[in-house]
């Protein structure tokens, strides 16, 4: 057998902030401690490599305290291959820890997984001594002859790289993905506060990958996955998933795909096979609002939904809708919420503050929205210019991005202003919008008077 393979997924930056470097179409998000996923893109090389060398597998963003553990396995293995993720957020902090492996370990190979399509990270990495090879984007399906000459059009050996930066890389059919049994994992506790049960174990699985639908101006998941919308077959999706519950006992899925419903006829096929062979496990998702209706919701719910995330960015449906999400309208949003509140599925609704043209006025009718849908939990972030998304280019043609540092674009700091809101107003409308889902979620006798207090707030900055 040829030599081990040692798959990390690289520590957490600094001491309490977690980042999961898959988030953001791979760009990374700091998610704290209540949400850390499997590193599904590493996994999935573990996978395509375990019948032909064997795989020991470090999540040191889970498990920082088995560093020790890893560092010392290094020194008893000669020539390790090493694949270890890093994505743009955590750069830095990524390549130190590559030296740090790469001085225990001098004739390893080290290959580095990076999703997102950023040339400065791209760069970084190409520039360290320390990293043989960059494998970047969907590399599952060729890792095995990228391994035997450390070249393909995907990679980046950094001799071979001169800056040279191929954002279209070839996206590979899901279908010919190796089986998600991952032998390697044995007791590792992923976890995922919306979906929390403390006798079940966790796991991810991604079934599409990319996004067709024009809203990408903002969004990187179009930027690292393409715009081709491409998934995993009903079938396929239904024997992985049987793997993971039956084989492995992880009762608790979460789908990573930013638009698990775009094909209806795929899920309703997956919900009726996971039905009528009685696969019980409980399980999350995300998808668009106009990518659901009533007969898909109950099918979900009947196989074992009980949560989803709806990206809707803004409740200025009118003002910033035909931007954020072209399509969408109220009528539709209550007719969904409705019809998911029936089956008892939690709605978590993801929104952003600061999006172009933003103004107190759209902030306010956001803060309306909120305090009218009640959610049962809601995402909000500043609105984060992606490298590589349109939003972004005119965003800094308008002078409006206030940090170039890209290690602080994490969903929790207010990067960029708008033409009508500085970098402190779109600061306090996120600080706005937390309180209006604050606000629906106390159930107390003061709450009456933060009503009250709350609304002379957002009157009195609407204001001035
Ligand atoms: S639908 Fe979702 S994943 Fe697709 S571009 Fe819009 S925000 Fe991104």
């Amino acid at each position: 057998m040829a030599s081990p393979c040692i798959l990390i997924n690289t520590p957490q930056p600094e001491r309490g902030r977690l980042v999961c470097r898959d988030m953001a179409g791979g760009f990374g998000y700091e998610t704290g401690k209540a949400v850390i996923l499997p590193p599904l893109s590493l996994i999935y090389h573990g996978l395509a490599l375990q019948h032909t060398r064997q795989i020991l597998f470090y999540d040191l963003t889970l498990y920082p305290e088995r560093e020790k553990e890893l560092l010392h396995t290094l020194k008893t293995i000669s020539r390790p291959l090493i694949i270890a993720t890093a994505a743009p957020l955590t750069v830095n902090s990524d390549l130190e820890f590559f030296h740090k492996i790469k001085d225990l370990s001098p004739l390893s190979s080290l290959f580095v997984k990076i999703n997102y399509p950023c040339p400065e990270t791209i760069t970084l990495i190409n520039r360290s001594p320390a990293v043989n090879t960059i494998l970047k984007g969907e590399t599952e399906l060729i890792i095995k002859d990228i391994i035997k000459d450390h070249t393909s059009t995907q990679t980046a050996s950094h001799k071979q790289y001169k800056n040279k930066y191929q954002a279209d890389w070839p996206r590979p059919d899901l279908n010919k993905l190796p089986a998600m049994d991952p032998l390697f994992i044995q007791k590792h506790r992923y976890r995922y506060i919306l979906l929390r049960d403390r006798r079940k174990k966790l796991f991810s699985y991604q079934s599409s990958r990319g996004c067709p639908f024009p809203c990408c101006s903002y969004c990187p998941y179009p930027v690292s996955e393409g715009r081709k919308w491409r998934a995993v077959s009903a079938e396929k999706m239904f024997r992985d998933l049987k793997l993971l519950v039956v084989k492995h006992n992880y009762r608790l899925i979460t789908f990573r795909d930013a638009l698990f419903t775009y094909n209806k006829k795929r899920i309703l096929k997956l919900c009726t096979m996971i039905i009528k062979n009685k696969l019980r496990f409980k399980w999350w998702c995300e998808t668009r609002i106009d990518c659901l209706d009533k007969e898909l919701i109950e099918n979900m719910a009947a196989a074992g939904l009980k949560g989803i995330h709806l990206g809707l960015e803004t409740g200025a449906v009118r003002e910033l809708g035909p931007q954020a999400k072209p399509g969408l309208d109220l009528k539709k949003i209550k007719n969904i919420n409705k019809l998911l509140q029936a089956v008892h599925i939690r709605v978590h609704f993801l929104m952003l503050a600061g999006l172009p043209g933003e103004s107190k006025k759209t902030v306010v009718k956001t803060f309306r929205f909120i305090r009218k849908f009640k959610p049962d939990s809601l995402g909000i972030s500043s609105f984060v210019p992606y490298p590589g998304t349109t939003l972004s280019q005119k965003t800094a043609a308008a002078g409006h991005i206030k940090e170039k540092n890209i290690s602080r674009y994490n969903g929790k700091n207010t990067i960029a202003a708008t033409d009508r809101l500085s970098l402190r107003q779109v600061k306090e409308a996120v600080r706005f919008l937390q309180q209006a889902q604050s606000l629906n979620k106390k159930r107390s006798f003061t709450k009456f008077f933060l009503v009250i207090l709350i609304n002379i707030k957002l009157l009195w900055w609407r204001l001035f």
